[in-house]
């Protein structure tokens, strides 16, 4: 297309050229015809005017030599000729037909001239040589004219036309071959835009018609404005796409943000290791838990951070993908950092379409757990102990009934005694036990009512009299008569007390005190043992009323126990909605304290047990 509009200018400049050419040639034929019709002229005059004014002027009825010029008249060129007068008029003419004679100019001194008649007054213009006539008859002039050559339209400005056709002619393949120069980059771009073009085309919008094979600017046009529609389709497309992408991160991290805030909520610690071993996930909560902050176990391997040989070891066997570092692990220990902490940890592979990803590391504070589980060791052990030694005294007893029982009656009446206390003991014990399983199944409930706390008070003071007395220990009440009644299991409330006054007068010292007493403070009642004996640390303080926890004596006087007694007692005062406080300090003594709410005045006349 581009070619043959180069083409097309090619040849109409060329056209153009020969035109001008072959106009140029006419024009240089016809300035050669004015010349030679000059030269005739002015010859013709020049001759004419050498002749005798007779000659040119004949007399009436003679022919002139001017008929004879008119013999010319085959010249298409010839006008007229004529000799006039210095007053214009004509003495002699011929004129070729249909020419009118123009009226005579006078003459200029300098003899021959010629002049242009005007056009307007005959079919064509017309030059007229004129020249001298010397006569007798006065100053006459002889005139020949001939027709002007007709000149050709334009051809004024033949030449500027022709320089500017030729500079066309040369220029436009000039101009061609720069623009074909200039245009090779261009085109290669368009090339390109296409090929782009294409292949979105057909990816993204088939809908595009498929551009042109046009080289030049408007076809490269074409091309570019294509591209550009497609490519800003394609941007708004992808704007579509990264307002959705970035709306999917949003949701992604305020997800991955929950599940942070939740992971960190968890009460054990967690570890996420890559499977090079290198921690890329941790919880706050491993901090108390190994002693480790988390900044030094972020992005570290193991061997940085980790002082414990059990978890270095059971993670070194979780690194890589090896098969048995497929089954989850679990151990414990007491961590170097928090060495009065047990350590649960559990590893286990984080695996999923066959892969490993790295192994997840649990870490829960066993202690409590542990503790219990020694304190059930300890409370097999003790139990069984507790259950022997008794047993043992009975059946020693039971052979000295055997032997000398049947004759003396001290000894008889010894090992009765004797037997009576250690079944008493394993009974209590049981009895303990049995209270203990049934709190924890939950079936046991209190059934409360009304009860005089005096009496209450001086029952349980009267039972415990005879233990106190046995290791002489003073034990009083301090209870006023009306002190306020209490909602309570009667039965319940006595295990309670009962093994708070036991707990006194055990341990105790011989010749020490324990108080029993009932004071009203502030809405409540409340029931304290008091004891001179031989009280505790701060530190058990706060963990004797654990299930199985039992202060470790040092001294020489070892107290049988089981770790039940306050256990049990606190649990029967919290289903009592009420409290128990400990106020102890080492070698003076403790206070047990029951704090229950004080019951509503009674109406008159109602039941109390
Ligand atoms: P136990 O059968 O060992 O007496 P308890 O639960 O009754 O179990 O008591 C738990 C621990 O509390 C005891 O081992 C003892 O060391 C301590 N204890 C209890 N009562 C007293 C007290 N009145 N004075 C000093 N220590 C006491």
């Amino acid at each position: 297309m581009k070619n043959n509009r180069i083409g097309m200018i090619l040849v109409v400049s060329s056209l153009a050229v020969i035109a001008l050419v072959m106009a140029l040639l006419l024009q240089r034929q016809q300035d050669q015809h004015a010349q030679q019709v000059r030269v005739q002229g002015l010859g013709m005059v020049r001759s004419l005017a050498a002749l005798p004014a007779s000659v040119l002027v004949p007399s009436e009825g003679r022919p002139g030599v001017l008929d004879s010029v008119l013999a010319y008249r085959d010249n298409p060129d010839f006008a007229y000729a004529a000799v006039s007068a210095g007053d214009g008029r004509n003495l002699a003419e011929v004129a070729s037909p249909g020419v009118v004679l123009p009226p005579a100019a006078p003459l200029a001194v300098t003899g021959f001239d010629e002049r242009v008649v005007d056009a307007a007054r005959s079919q064509r213009a017309i030059r007229e040589f004129r020249g001298p006539l010397a006569s007798d008859k006065g100053r006459l002039q002889v005139r020949i004219g001939y027709f002007e050559p007709r000149p050709l339209s334009g051809m004024k400005d033949l030449q500027f036309y022709a320089l500017i056709a030729l500079a066309v002619f040369l220029l436009v393949p000039l101009i061609y071959f720069v623009i074909k120069r200039e245009m090779a980059p261009l085109a290669a771009l368009g090339d390109q835009l296409a090929a782009i073009a294409a292949s979105r085309s057909s990816a993204v919008a088939p809908a595009v018609a498929p551009i042109s094979a046009d080289q030049d600017v408007r076809g490269l046009a074409t091309k570019l404005n294509r591209y550009l529609d497609q490519t800003s389709a394609r941007i708004r497309e992808l704007e579509q796409n990264s307002v959705a992408s970035v709306s999917s991160s949003r949701l992604l991290e305020y997800g991955s943000n929950k599940m942070q805030a939740v992971l960190q909520c968890l009460p054990d610690g967690l570890l996420v290791l890559d499977p090079a071993g290198e921690v890329t996930f941790t919880t706050g909560k491993i901090e108390p838990l190994l002693g480790v902050p988390v900044d030094e176990v972020l992005s570290q391997p193991v061997e940085t951070w980790c002082r414990d040989p059990e978890l270095r070891g059971m993670l070194r066997r979780f690194r890589g993908a090896g098969s048995d570092s497929r089954s989850q692990m679990t151990i414990e220990f007491n961590p170097a950092g928090v060495p009065d902490k047990r350590l649960s940890v559990t590893a286990q592979p984080l695996h999923g379409h066959s892969m490993i990803y790295g192994t997840l590391v649990v870490l829960r504070d066993a202690t409590r757990e542990h503790l219990a589980r020694q304190a059930g060791n300890d409370f097999v052990a003790h139990v069984s102990h507790e259950l022997k030694s008794p047993l043992n005294v009975i059946a020693m007893y039971g052979e000295m009934l055997a032997d000398a029982g049947a004759t003396d009656p001290a000894v008889r009446v010894e090992a009765i005694n004797v037997i009576q206390d250690e079944v008493d003991r394993m009974n209590s014990l049981v009895n303990n036990l049995l209270n203990v399983s049934k709190l924890e199944m939950g079936s046991m409930r209190p059934e409360r009512h009304r009860v005089k706390l005096e009496e209450l008070l001086r029952d349980a003071w009267q039972q415990a009299r005879a233990r106190a007395d046995a290791k002489d220990i003073k034990l009083e009440l301090q209870v006023a008569r009306d002190i306020a009644a209490v909602s309570v299991d009667k039965d319940m409330f006595r295990i309670a007390l009962n093994n708070l006054l036991n707990n006194a007068i055990k341990y105790n010292r011989a010749g020490g005190s324990v108080v029993l007493a009932a004071d009203e403070a502030d809405g409540e009642v409340v029931v304290s043992v008091r004891d001179s004996g031989i009280g505790m640390a701060p530190e058990d303080r706060a963990r004797v009323t654990e299930k199985f926890f039992r202060v470790h004596e040092t001294g020489p006087e070892q107290r049988g126990g089981h770790g039940l007694g306050l256990y049990l007692a606190n649990q029967i005062v919290e289903l009592h909605h009420g409290r128990l406080t400990i106020d102890s300090e080492p070698g003076h003594g403790s206070v047990f304290s029951i704090h229950l709410n004080k019951m509503p005045a009674l109406a008159e006349g109602a039941h109390v047990l």
